[in-house]
């Protein structure tokens, strides 16, 4: 038995875009998530990010009001890291990360409504068929239609109002670049979802798409001056092309083949931005793969049960 095993020719392969992700930076790590080989102390980035997403649907869902949702979120972040091994980033404190998702927080109501965007789908959830026996699993964070419209940086006019867009909270340690906005797969996979479900949702197809960034300042007190730049950035917005959503169906198609065929090699890449271990973070499966040990690892799903000779 090994998670290595190929699998029929013709057989059904689930992916999502952030398996897709994966995939682009190291085919072996793929087959470690896959297995479900996880690490046993979650990543305070991780659990910083999903009570972040939490708060903002509980905001626009309308259960968590503007003057609330700061302090529902560090209630739900204290929630959250109770009772787990939690592995912090270098410099942050939980004291720092509830500063920063506090405030987050509170300026995320005034962020929204000065998008200009009525909710049409929060968190919708898509099974997306893209032929060949591969299928695609996503969740939207928001589709909206616009209440006013959208103008790039030189006063051109993208979009105007009844348009539809795509929105993708995050939060990031510096603003995304622009080639990432305008080409990553993932906004691409949701672009082709919402065209293909407009008319069920009675929308227009999507004309524009982005990132709604909430910045983490690198800063190591809570009453740091720095706090301030914990801020939500405006949308880059951007759109996708016929040919943007081809290429990323067909490479959706060659890690469904690479999955089938057991094609997971280690990529390391370059000592400068390898992968495995930098100076922004190092693999959760640096330990397994390359040290030959599944210390502070745990086995589920797939891979319970397995020894370190059947995962190397
Ligand atoms: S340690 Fe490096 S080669 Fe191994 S799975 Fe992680 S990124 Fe890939």
């Amino acid at each position: 038995m090994s998670i290595f095993h190929k699998l029929p020719p013709s057989s059904l392969v689930e992916i999502s875009p952030s398996q897709i992700a994966t995939a682009q930076v190291c085919m072996r790590k793929l087959a470690y998530y896959r297995a479900r080989v996880k690490p046993l102390a979650t990543p305070i980035n991780l659990l910083f990010g999903v009570c972040l997403h939490w708060a903002v649907e509980g905001y626009l869902k309308g259960f968590l009001s503007k003057d609330e949702i700061a302090e529902r979120f560090i209630e739900k972040l204290t929630k959250e890291r109770n009772g787990k091994l939690v592995s912090m980033s270098k410099t942050k404190t939980f004291e720092v990360m509830e500063a920063i998702g506090g405030r987050l927080c509170s300026q995320f109501p005034a962020y929204y409504d000065n998008l200009g965007v009525k909710p049409v789908l929060i968190e919708g959830a898509f099974k997306m068929n893209l032929g060949d026996q591969v299928v695609m699993n996503l969740v939207i964070d928001f589709v909206g239609v616009l209440t006013r419209p959208v103008f790039g940086e030189d006063g051109q006019q993208l979009a105007d109002v009844g348009d539809t867009v795509i929105i993708d909270w995050k939060t990031a340690a510096m603003p995304e670049g622009a080639l990432f906005a305008r080409a990553g797969f993932q906004l691409t996979y949701y672009w082709l979802a919402v065209t293909l479900a407009c008319e069920k949702l009675g929308i227009k197809p999507p004309k524009l798409c982005g990132f709604a960034a909430g910045l983490k300042p690198n800063i190591r007190t809570e009453g740091s001056k720095s706090l301030q730049s914990a801020t939500w950035l405006p949308i880059h917005w951007v759109d996708r092309t016929e040919s943007d959503v081809l290429e990323a169906v067909d490479f959706a198609k060659v890690v469904a083949r690479r999955i089938r065929n057991a094609e997971y090699h280690r990529a390391p890449h370059m000592a400068w931005n390898s992968p495995c271990d930098s100076n922004t973070g190092r693999c959760d499966f640096n330990g397994v793969c390359l040290e030959g040990t599944l210390e502070d690892l745990v086995l589920t799903g797939p891979s319970a049960g397995l020894t370190l000779a059947e995962l190397v």
